[in-house]
């Protein structure tokens, strides 16, 4: 089969041949129909998601298909099912994963496409318990934005921020794969959600899909601008950049009751908190890592149902997966990508 590799930690990929995977018994062979490409497989690439030294690696976790085979211990997917696919590989077995928190797994074996091959090939061999129901109707390459893009704000949404109607949201980073889609699910929750980013192409897809306002970061009023289409201070700000200069303007933007909530994480940032503003404005300071499988099959039935559009802007053959990745380091992507195959 087809397949892209990684063989150093250089950020390079190479195209191969290579066997298809043997599934063991437990696991599940899906044939790829379309893989999501984001900046997750970029650091990745870079070693920053852990550095299991085993190469050639076939990167990429978000994975739609169909059901090609299953091993002799599976139970509950069949060939030919659709399906999409679990990020994190768990236990399913300690306290947290049986309380439904499987990002907080106690027994935390790694990532797809990070400790075991992922969907930049043809074939991909999972757990079955990676492997969740895709509904009817469904593109694959639209799909491939669930399982992450869209499942990751639901998170955020539903259990970390608590975010309910008249919560005053703002998005740093929201014309990115999960940025477009937490913007989204703000709305949806009810939310007048202010996007802010620093690309207009990507501003005006916001302003599209129901931003109150959209900001671009580097305007010299752009906090000004953010409070007055929000109404005040935020009461939800997420920021998905995760640089030292975004969190401290997200962190400055918050008003009474605020909840900050930080995804994407570097080795070398830090957020510098003010105890008297926590303190008076009883402001929250969150992290929000990943989501569970429940929170994947609800992110599904939202796409499903059409209340959350997923904005995968382009898609390439696997060959040309690179172009993305470019347009990723340029910060020229609206949305996710994918790359596709056949049909
Ligand atoms: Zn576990």
């Amino acid at each position: 089969m087809k397949a892209q590799v990684l063989s150093a930690w250089d950020g390079r990929l190479s195209l191969a041949v290579l066997p298809r995977p043997q599934i063991q018994e437990n696991e599940v062979l899906v044939a790829v129909r379309a893989c999501g490409v984001g900046l997750t497989v970029l650091n990745y690439m870079r070693g920053q998601l852990g550095r299991p030294e085993v190469f050639p690696r076939v990167p990429g976790h978000e994975i739609a298909g169909v059901v090609e085979a299953v091993g002799s211990g599976v139970t509950a997917v069949r060939p030919g099912d659709r399906v999409i696919v679990f990020f994190y590989l768990t236990c399913g077995w300690c306290e947290e994963c049986r309380a439904g928190r499987d990002s907080r797994c106690k027994h935390h074996r790694g990532y797809v496409g990070v400790h075991r091959d992922g969907g930049y090939a043809e074939f991909v061999a999972l757990p079955e318990a990676n492997v969740l129901p895709l509904p009817d109707g469904i593109p694959f390459a639209d799909a491939t934005a669930i399982p992450d893009a869209i499942a990751t704000p639901y998170h955020v949404c539903a259990t970390r921020a608590r975010v309910e109607a008249g919560d005053r949201m703002v998005v740093v980073g929201a014309g990115g794969g999960v940025g477009i889609h937490m913007m989204q699910m703000g709305r949806l929750f009810g939310a007048r959600v202010v996007a802010v980013d620093v690309d207009e192409a990507k501003l005006a897809r916001c302003r599209e899909l129901g931003a109150a306002h959209a900001v671009h970061f580097r305007a010299p009023d752009a906090a000004a601008q953010a409070r007055a289409a929000l109404g005040g201070g935020a009461t939800v700000a997420v920021d998905l950049v995760g640089s030292d200069q975004t969190l401290g303007w997200t962190f400055d933007l918050l008003g009474r009751g605020g909840r900050m909530i930080t995804l994407t994480t570097f080795e070398d940032t830090g957020l510098r908190l003010a105890p008297r503003r926590m303190v008076f404005d009883e402001l929250e300071v969150l992290g929000s890592r990943y989501c569970s499988r429940a929170e994947v099959l609800a992110a599904a039935r939202l796409v499903r149902d059409g209340r959350i559009v997923p904005v995968v802007s382009r898609t390439v053959p696997l060959a040309q997966v690179e172009e993305l990745h470019a347009m990723l380091r340029k910060g020229t992507l609206l949305g996710r990508g994918a790359v596709t195959f056949g049909s």
